[in-house]
């Protein structure tokens, strides 16, 4: 048995018939941007979320850049400025913030749930700390009422990188909800994903909104009237049009894929192999479902030699990447362990149970 780590085929074939007529329809309808496409996808994925509004652009990383660049424009934050963020991170989420001239503060995350340990955060806060950007990373909700106390208390801006949880629960809301601003990615990969890039920015502050949608947009609010000094960012109207298709079968997707993590946490039985403390499935979406191992590129070889394909999430954390050279001394050790550690086990709504199956029993017998 030959075990993909993600099949986008098989996820794409199985709603195959609506995602084509869906192409056709922008293809003949002679408009492919900024049009009614862009417009349904953006009030049904602004409902799905739970916010006001929704503004659609060209990736996930720009979402991140323009609402900090919007919150920069708006007077809210300034060059300098601080913003707290996981040191356990896809380097998107800290580009966001350099990008736009403002320092990320890196603050470890917990090892038994990966995400930003909230205890470690109140020590971090300056008088330049404008946010915090919490990430819920690999589809597990980060968001804890610790965290949003903090902002209230000290007047952040509490911004979420939500690339990796379309559809992930905090209580009765959704994640992308629930703090003022959230960034997410549709890159094809993600719970939800386009053909190609996407991304956009939920938030209820329409002011945040508006411009948003300028920045990402030339900074044009009126045609050939320029506000601000923007970009070329905009969702293109046959991938909203396919997202659109792919948001009514989100929730039932993420059921599939919680179904295999259920089969991986009860029957993954081995010593060597350390799995992430268990939360509920409403906070989890299972973007990834990574593992722990300490002799983890052996245990990567073995499972590659059994036809099981797992990939890293991510090897080379980004305090030591050539990138951020400047940063390359300093020592955040359980980010570190995390990234030699890790490995993330197929997943994926298209996987059979079979499959789950063959997985655990040849975890099991390393
Ligand atoms: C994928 C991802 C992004 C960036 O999204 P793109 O659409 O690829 O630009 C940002 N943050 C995290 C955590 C991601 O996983």
């Amino acid at each position: 048995m030959q075990i993909p780590f993600l099949s986008l085929k098989s996820i794409t074939e199985k709603y195959s018939d609506e995602i084509n007529a869906a192409v056709l329809r922008v293809v003949n309808s002679g408009w492919y941007l900024q049009g009614n496409e862009n417009k349904s996808f953006e009030e049904n994925y602004a409902k799905y979320i739970g916010t006001e509004h929704c503004v659609g652009c060209a990736n996930g990383l720009d979402a991140l850049i323009w609402i900090l660049r919007a919150y920069k424009e708006l007077g809210v934050m300034q060059d300098g400025d601080e913003v707290i963020v996981p040191a356990n991170t896809y380097i998107a989420s800290i580009l966001a913030i350099t990008e736009n001239n403002l320092k990320p503060v890196l603050v470890e995350p917990r090892f038994d749930t990966l995400e930003i340990d909230d205890s470690l955060i109140e020590s971090k806060i300056t008088p330049k700390t404008k946010a915090i950007m919490i990430v819920h990373l690999y589809g597990r909700c980060a968001y804890t009422d610790k965290i949003g106390a903090l902002c209230k208390k000290f007047n952040l801006k509490l911004i979420e990188d939500n690339a990796q949880a379309h559809g992930c629960r905090f209580d009765d809301k959704r994640t992308g909800s629930l703090g003022d601003a959230a960034g997410h990615s549709f890159y094809p990969g993600k719970n939800l994903g386009a053909l190609g890039d996407g991304g956009a920015v939920t938030t209820n502050d329409k002011e945040l909104a508006d411009t948003v949608r300028a920045l990402a947009n030339y900074g044009s609010q009126q045609k050939y009237v320029f506000k601000y000094c923007g970009r070329n960012s905009r969702l293109d109207e046959i991938q909203a049009a396919v997202l659109d298709v792919k948001l009514k079968y989100l929730d039932g997707d993420n059921v599939k894929r919680q179904q295999i993590a259920k089969y991986y946490y009860d029957n993954i039985n081995n010593p060597k192999i350390t799995l992430p403390k268990r939360i509920d499935d409403r906070n989890n979406v299972y973007h990834l479902f990574p593992v722990f191992c300490e002799q983890r590129d052996d245990f990567q070889q073995y499972l590659k030699d059994h036809d099981i394909q797992t990939l890293i999430h991510y090897p080379i954390p980004p305090h030591k990447q050539e990138c951020y050279k400047e940063w390359s001394s300093i020592s955040l050790p359980i980010t570190e362990r995390i990234h030699a550690q890790e490995l993330s086990l197929p997943m994926s709504p298209c996987m059979t149970m079979e499959e789950a199956e063959y997985v655990v029993e040849v975890i099991n017998k390393y």
